[in-house]
C-alpha cells in the first residue's frame, strides 16, 4: 500500500490515509516505506498521525510531567515496601526527604514496571565519611529480582573526589560499565538521575531474546548511552540474566558505615 504514496497528489495521499484508517490498517499509513521509487513530492514523506499525546509540564524543572507516576513526593513512602519481606518501608521521611535506614534494608516499589523513564534525586550528606565503596554507597536497582541486591544496579556513591574501581563509581552500571564522564556534584548537594530502562526480553525457555539497555543522565549529562547490560549486576562473579517480566524499582540500603544517603522527588513514566 505504501508504494501508492510515491508521486501521489495530496488528495490521493489523504484518501489513502482515510482508506487505511477505515480498514483498520492505520499503522501502515504512518510512515511511507523507504523502498520503491523515491517520492518527488515532499508531502509524501510527511507523517500526520498518530499525534503524540500532550503532557503538561510541572511548574519547575523538577516537577513531574502530567503522565508520570509519582513514587515519592516527600510526604510518605506509601508506594514502597521493605524489599526482603514486603512489610511497610521504614526509611525515615523528614523535610520532604527519605533517608536510607541501613537497619531495615532495601526498599522497593509496590508496583512493578517493565520499560520506563525514571527520575530520581539523591544526596550524599555533607558530613560524609569513609572512602572508596564505603562513602555514601546506595543504589537504584532498575529491576529488582530479589529482596537483597539482586537485579540491575545503577550505582549511587560519593564520587566527587573519591577513588574506587570505575565500574563501581557513581552512575556506573555496577561492575559492568563505568559512566562516560564523572558529572558528580560535591556532597551536600542534590544529584539527579534521569534514566531510560529497556527491560530484557526472555523466551519461554528463559533464553535472552533481547538484552537490557540503560540510558542515564547524571545532573543532565549523558553518562550511559543505550548501554547494553550483560545480565544482573553482581558483586562477585560474572553477570547473568535471570528471567522476569516486570519488576519493582529498588533503592539500596548498603551496609557501609558512612552517614546514609537521602532521596527525594522520584517519579516514573511507563513506556510499555
Ligand atoms: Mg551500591
Amino acid at each position: 500500500m505504501t508504494h501508492r504514496f510515491a508521486g501521489s497528489s495530496v488528495s490521493t495521499i489523504a484518501a489513502a490515509f482515510v482508506l487505511t484508517a477505515v480498514c483498520g490498517a492505520f499503522a501502515q499509513a504512518q510512515a511511507p516505506a523507504a523502498s520503491g521509487a523515491e517520492p518527488t513530492d515532499p508531502k509524501a514523506t510527511e507523517q500526520w498521525e498518530p499525534v503524540p499525546a500532550i503532557v503538561t509540564l510541572g511548574n519547575t524543572d523538577a516537577a513531574p510531567p502530567s503522565d508520570a507516576i509519582v513514587l515519592f513526593d516527600g510526604k510518605n513512602l506509601d508506594s514502597w515496601e521493605t524489599a526482603k519481606d514486603h512489610s511497610p518501608a521504614r526509611w525515615k521521611v523528614h523535610d520532604g526527604v527519605a533517608t536510607v535506614d541501613k537497619s531495615t534494608g532495601n526498599i522497593q516499589t509496590k508496583r512493578r514496571f517493565r520499560n520506563y523513564q525514571l527520575h530520581v534525586e539523591w544526596r550524599v550528606p555533607a558530613n560524609i565519611t569513609g572512602e572508596g565503596q564505603f562513602r555514601g554507597n546506595s543504589g537504584v536497582f532498575l529491576a529488582s529480582t530479589g529482596g537483597g541486591d539482586e537485579g540491575y544496579e545503577l550505582q549511587v556513591l560519593d564520587s566527587y573526589d573519591n577513588k574506587t574501581y570505575v565500574n563501581g563509581q557513581a552512575a556506573s552500571l555496577y561492575k559492568q560499565t563505568p559512566p562516560l564522564v564523572n558529572a558528580m556534584r560535591p556532597s551536600g548537594q542534590w544529584q539527579t538521575y534521569d534514566i531510560v530502562w529497556t527491560a530484557p526480553v526472555f523466551a519461554a525457555d528463559g533464553k535472552v531474546t533481547s538484552p537490557a539497555y540503560a540510558t542515564v543522565f547524571h545532573n543532565g549529562v549523558l553518562v550511559q548511552n543505550h548501554t547494553q547490560l550483560k545480565g544482573e549486576t553482581t558483586y562477585t562473579g560474572w553477570p547473568k540474566y535471570k528471567p522476569y517480566t516486570d519488576a519493582p524499582i529498588k533503592l539500596q540500603a548498603h551496609g557501609d558505615p558512612s552517614p546514609p544517603v537521602d532521596f527525594r522527588n522520584i517519579w516514573v513514566r511507563k513506556l510499555d
